[in-house]
């Protein structure tokens, strides 16, 4: 058929020009409406390889924000369950928004301050604090933790991280330093912009 210019669909090519959603977790900060507070690509991947999805698996993402972290999740198998938890309403709207333009159908959003609104969720098999880091949060949500369970906890502020070094001491898990720099104009040079360092805590209950 001389008509056909393009082959539209073969074998595994990609059809048309349009956008595509990457396969690696870390996928861009745009693919998700935000406000600002989401976590950055690079720190996102770095933080679902310390979740460690697996088949099956239920998070709960406390401190939602975009709801970056649960989306990543949800696509890594199409049986992992999510569960964000977010404090500000209109992010939670901002989440379920996000979820359904992405094609992620089975994204649990509570509007709630945790770790109170954490109290009658299914139990998780890993658990990742993105905000609202403190000793009542961490005593709260170690004590929700089942047994094997992971936990993952993202500090950027020094009172925070501090809490996450007195805990590591305590329960043991790894602590990472996250120090990233990107490359930013410096007058008609370029220099390294550091973004604030970020510690995270990741353990096995
Ligand atoms: N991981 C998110 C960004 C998190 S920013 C993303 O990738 O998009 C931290 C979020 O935690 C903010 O949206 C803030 O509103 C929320 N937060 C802070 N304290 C909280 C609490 N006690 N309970 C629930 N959410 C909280």
């Amino acid at each position: 058929d001389t008509d056909i210019q393009h082959p539209v669909s073969v074998g595994i090519e990609v059809a048309g020009d349009g956008h595509t959603i990457p396969l690696a977790t870390g996928r861009p900060d745009t693919l998700f409406e935000n406000d600002g507070q989401i976590t950055k690509r690079p720190v996102r991947a770095l933080t679902l390889s310390a979740l460690a999805p697996r088949p099956g698996e239920h998070l709960w993402d406390i401190g939602g924000g975009s709801g970056s972290i649960a989306i990543e999740w949800l696509w890594s198998h199409p049986s992992t369950q999510a569960t964000v938890i977010e404090i500000d309403p209109t992010r939670t709207e901002r989440i379920a928004s996000n979820a359904a333009n992405l094609g992620v159908h089975r994204l649990a959003v509570v509007t709630g301050s945790a770790p109170d609104a954490l109290k009658n969720l299914t139990p998780p098999d890993a658990v990742f604090i993105g905000g609202g880091i403190n000793r009542d949060m961490l005593t709260t949500v170690w004590a929700a933790l089942p047994a094997g369970a992971r936990l993952v906890a993202n500090a950027v502020t020094l009172e925070a991280e501090t809490l996450l070094m007195n805990w590591h001491a305590d329960k043991g898990g790894d602590l990472m330093r996250i120090d990233i720099a990107l490359s930013n104009p410096l007058g008609r040079k370029r220099g390294w912009k550091h973004s604030y360092p970020i510690v995270q805590w990741s353990v096995s209950k």
